[in-house]
């Protein structure tokens, strides 16, 4: 693992595309040490300029969250929107957080300057740390990443990525912390779909459910061509890489929580509004 120390120009990007509703991401790092298989951001200019193996290097914005404050700064102060989703490219919560905290300055930029809606999106237990500062954000969302109820599936597709246990810990904490919780269960990984909808209930606020399919930005052909058909092949889970094998869970948790607290997709990804508060 190669972790290296950058600096950047900017810190929010503009964006649209899949996420059209926000204005910006933001990327406090480049690169992802959790390596899913499945990325798509392994096919983006972004990896493929740097060169590196995914997984294997991690850049640090060392100066992100300053940056990030004068940005935030000159667009309250023109009176622009600021609907950020923190991060499609990476995870903010991956080891090199504990280290060095830019995310949680990141966060302190947002407290400073209120954003219209702060999306973090992460997988990972770290952000446990920062509660405290998410608390603090008046339209903030913690949108935490779990694709199957399956720990056999979650070692088998995704072992460099925590545990399902310590995921559904960090929704306890955060539930029980009053944060306004999403569960992104994207993309949908094979699962017991009424375990996985019971597992959920009274966990989180809303889930959004994605797949290779609809949500990789190429209908499924970037997922192909990351071999993910051959790795399912292997595992014998060939039943679920299908374009509707998601519609199990989908309405199974239409059933548990509601139709109004179920989102698919680039739609479900741009309806979070201000959930939980
Ligand atoms: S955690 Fe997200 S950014 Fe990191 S490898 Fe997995 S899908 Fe990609």
């Amino acid at each position: 693992m190669t972790v290296r120390e950058t600096t950047c120009k900017s810190a929010l990007t503009k964006t649209g595309g899949f996420l059209a509703e926000y204005t910006h991401s933001l990327q406090p790092y480049v690169g992802c040490v959790f390596q899913c298989a499945y990325c798509y951001v392994q096919a983006l200019p972004i990896h493929q300029y740097h060169g590196g193996e995914w997984g294997e290097y991690v850049d640090v914005k060392v100066n992100a969250p300053d940056v990030l404050l004068r940005e935030l700064a000159a667009l309250r102060a023109r009176g622009k929107p600021v609907r950020v989703f923190m991060s499609s490219a990476t995870d903010p919560y991956q080891g090199a957080e504990a280290k060095y905290h830019i995310t949680r300055r990141c966060l302190e930029a947002f407290i400073a300057h209120q954003p219209d809606l702060l999306v973090v999106q992460t997988r990972s237990p770290v952000v446990r740390r920062d509660f405290d500062l998410l608390a603090q954000i008046d339209r903030c969302v913690l949108s935490l990443t779990l694709e199957t109820n399956d720990e056999t599936v979650r070692r088998t597709l995704t072992p460099r990525c925590p545990s399902i246990r310590h995921r559904v810990e960090t929704l306890d904490a955060a539930m029980a912390a009053g944060l306004a919780v999403q569960v992104a269960v994207s993309p949908v990984l094979p699962n017991d779909p009424a375990a996985f909808a019971r597992l959920l209930a009274g966990r989180c606020h809303r889930v959004v459910v994605d797949t290779y399919f609809a949500g990789d930005g190429s209908c499924g052909s970037r997922t192909e061509r990351l071999g993910i058909r051959a790795l399912y092949t292997r595992h014998g889970y060939d039943d679920w890489y299908h374009p509707d094998a998601y519609r199990r869970l989908y309405e199974t948790l239409i059933d548990a929580f509601g139709s109004d607290r179920v989102g698919f997709s680039k739609e479900g990804f741009n309806t979070i509004g201000t959930i939980g508060r």
